[in-house]
């Protein structure tokens, strides 16, 4: 049986690895985004979008949640 164990140090570092990836997965994704103008959904990403149906232009926040990232 094999065991992995981690130490403090290595735990931690292992954790910000993980966090660090989940978030720049997160900022690279795109949503699926309901204009608040024309109600057209299209992809949009964090940061400016423009409505295709609208140009309506949204900006896209980050969620508080990931301050915690
Ligand atoms: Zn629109």
């Amino acid at each position: 049986m094999t065991k992995f164990k981690f130490n403090d140090k290595g735990m931690d570092d292992f954790m910000k690895k993980v966090q660090k990836e989940v978030k720049e997965t997160a900022l690279n994704a795109s949503y699926d985004y309901t204009c608040p103008n024309c109600g057209t959904t299209f992809k949009a990403k964090v940061g400016e979008n423009i409505c295709p149906s609208c140009s309506t232009k949204i900006d896209l926040e980050p969620d508080s949640s990931w301050d915690k990232l």
